[in-house]
């Protein structure tokens, strides 16, 4: 690929020493935006030394062009219509496979059509894709360095192959799958576009040339199990929703225009929070970068400087909202440590037999948070060799629409192929009670997390029967850790499978004020807009109520909402006698009058029981569903499997019907 001038550098060095990101770059004649799928060289031997044919030659007379060309859907080679035998007058309609592969098919020995002498033959992109020879990635972001160098953050797709499940029988011969995995790659190493679709586009794709791939999945690197895109980006979209940044848009000889971005701090740490592991043994990789072929070993870029001031009050909001991970979880050593022992003692243990852990506590005292902490703490062990791999999957009972889609759910994150609940079933039947495994040399432990574990429960508790049971089956190498509210769950099933999941148990208890206290002040450390009775008060009042940290931090969140609301006023109001700019008790309280004083509050305070369990099944309907609205039928199912886990007699439909 061409090299920039100098003379943009230089220019670029006085403006001040700060990446510009753009949106689209032109680079070398191509057009480069973000979201852009594209082929990156992989080693210096891969460069440039053999030329690439846009267009594929036909695998009998080994010609580019001349003629429509037919492809085969098993080995994927191209074939002149004429050069078939017989020859084909039209691309017939649906799946085509050539003769050679019918053959094949059939136990056959025949050999594809060799070369004439003299002759070499070249690869596509595509065979050199599909032969982990070249990689492709989809662009994330894309920038301009303080040399000048272009580059950009690229997310890695890689082949089934890759995985460590191997190719199944399911995947598609041009199946990708996207990851988790991410590193910054000179602009340099881009080949050219690739196009990976989801299956939808996929299927209507027919006249998009060689380069086109399906993913339907998210591989990820870490736990090595599989999610579905169309999952992944429908949880992100809600998230995202004032994501909008402003980007620039770059020609490359245009620099004018260029200005420089505000860049979140947040984003640029991120982005090199982890370097990358997909390809780190690439030749052109330093320390996670993948730098141009021609310039491995250029020195590293200092790192960017982010420009834009919070105040201490924005800063405080933002670090008290629930979905900010915590850099640290006070008060939850000794939980945490059961945790690990019981896990790694699991995953040690050759055999597995019955390992099952049941971790109960009332909401907001850090049950899920805790466990999904010791996983990460454990697979740094992993990583550093010390503990065996296994894998890990994770299940919320609140996003099954269904019980029974657990199978589905679970099958899908081992194997990245999503079949009917009685198909997993049967699947993962095979896999854990008899041993059979889904890839050949597999034999990782499997961890299965079952959050919310009390909405699995049905009329014949079947579905906790089943998953309760694969782990007291010899080689099944499973381990369950189940996660619910209600502490005597297990004894309000069946025997057969309380004996399964009472064996060994962990409370989270409601923390109190004093916790409470730490827990929000480790949140706010560094930063100075809390009063210390502020804190106080609002552990206090939570602590006599409920002991649920989810609330704490809600009530302290909202406080300085509040606080921030009338400081930002009071710079145009005269009257306001306010003048401090720190959260003070008053604002607490005023959170908490909002919070337990709300007409509607009051409402569901006083209501009977049975129309709280009616409520909580709406509000679970909805989860469960994302729609405002429901049957009654259905909500009369949900409010039936809500009686069962808790231990209440249903009070039958006319009864229900008067509470609705
Ligand atoms: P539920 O039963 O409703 O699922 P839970 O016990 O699983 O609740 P978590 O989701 O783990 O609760 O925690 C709720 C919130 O409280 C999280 O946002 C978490 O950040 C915070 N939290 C809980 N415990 C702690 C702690 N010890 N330190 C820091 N934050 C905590
Ligand atoms: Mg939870």
């Amino acid at each position: 690929m061409a090299t920039r001038s100098l003379k943009k550098v230089n220019k670029e060095e006085k403006k001040g020493r700060k990446r510009v990101y753009y949106k689209k770059v032109v680079y070398d004649g191509g057009e480069f935006e973000v979201g852009d799928d594209v082929y990156v060289k992989r080693r210096e031997d891969a460069s440039s030394d053999d030329e690439v044919p846009e267009m594929e030659e036909c695998r009998v007379c080994f010609k580019v062009g001349r003629g429509v060309m037919i492809e085969c859907d098993d080995c994927l080679g191209g074939f002149h219509l004429k050069c078939l035998t017989p020859p084909l007058k039209e691309v017939p309609d649906g799946d085509w496979v050539c003769g050679f592969c019918q053959a094949r098919k059939l136990g056959k020995d025949v050999e594809f059509p060799k070369p004439p002498e003299g002759k070499k033959t070249v690869r596509t992109l595509r065979e050199k894709l599909l032969a982990s020879d070249l990689w492709a990635a989809r662009i994330e972001s894309l920038w301009k360095e303080v040399d000048g160098s272009y580059w950009f953050r690229g997310r890695w797709y890689i082949i089934p192959e890759e995985t460590a499940s191997g190719r199944q029988p399911h995947n598609l011969k041009r199946e990708l799958y996207r990851t988790n995995d991410f590193a910054d790659i000179e602009m340099e190493s881009i080949i050219r576009h690739c196009n990976v679709m989801s299956p939808k586009e996929y299927a209507k794709a027919n006249d998009q040339g060689d380069d086109v791939f399906l993913c339907e999945y998210e591989y990820d690197i870490q736990w090595h199990s599989f999610k579905r895109l169309a999952e992944i980006d429908n949880d992100e979209d809600g998230e995202c929703a004032n994501g909008d940044e402003d980007w620039n848009s770059c020609k490359e000889d245009d620099s004018d225009t260029d200005e420089d971005m505000e860049y979140e701090e947040e984003n640029e740490r991120n982005a090199h929070a982890r370097p990358s592991t997909t390809h780190q043994l690439a030749a052109n990789s330093r320390k996670g970068r993948f730098f141009g072929i021609q310039k491995v070993g250029t020195k590293m870029i200092p790192e960017h400087v982010r420009c834009h001031k919070q105040t201490e009050l924005e800063r405080a909001k933002a670090t008290l909202l629930l979905a900010t991970l915590p850099k640290s979880l006070p008060c939850r050593n000794k939980e945490m440590e059961e945790i690990t022992t019981f896990v790694k003692g699991a995953i040690c243990d050759d055999q597995c037999l019955g390992r099952c852990l049941y971790i109960h506590g009332v909401p907001g005292t850090g049950k899920t948070m805790s466990v999904l902490a010791v996983m990460r703490n454990i697979k740094s062990e992993v990583d550093a060799g010390s503990i065996r791999p296994y894998c890990f999957v994770e299940v919320n009972g609140l996003k099954l629409a269904a019980p029974e889609n657990i199978y589905t759910v679970i099958y899908e994150a081992l194997t990245g192929h999503r079949v009917s609940w009685k198909k997993a079933l049967q699947l993962l039947n095979d896999r854990f009670s008899d041993g059979k495994k889904i890839a050949k040399g597999d034999d990782r432990p499997c961890i299965l997390l079952i959050d919310e574990l009390d909405l699995l429960v049905t009329r014949n508790q079947s579905v906790l029967y089943n998953i309760l049971d694969w782990p007291t089956k010899p080689h099944s190498k499973l381990i369950v850790i189940g996660i619910a509210n209600t502490m005597d769950l297990p004894e309000k099933l069946l025997p057969r499978i309380s004996s399964r999941m009472g064996i060994q148990r962990l409370c989270f208890g409601p923390y109190n004020y004093q916790q409470l206290q730490e827990i929000i002040s480790s949140r706010l450390k560094g930063i100075d807009a809390f009063e210390k009775q502020a804190v106080e008060f609002a552990s206090r009042k939570v602590a006599a109520i409920s002991g649920d940290a989810r609330r704490a931090l809600e009530i302290c969140r909202r406080a300085a909402e509040i606080a921030d609301y009338n400081m930002k006023n009071q710079i145009s109001s005269v009257n306001s006698s306010r003048v401090k700019d720190v959260v003070t008790m008053a604002d607490v309280d005023a959170a908490i009058q909002e919070m337990f004083q709300a007409p509607h509050v009051q409402v569901m305070k006083s209501c009977s029981k049975l129309s709280k369990i009616f409520l909580t099944a709406m509000v679970y309907e909805l989860y469960k569903t994302g729609m405002g609205e429901t049957t009654f039928e259905k909500l009369a199912m949900t409010f039936s499997c809500l009686c069962t886990s808790n231990g209440e007699a249903f009070p039958g439909w006319d009864t229900l019907l008067k509470v609705g």
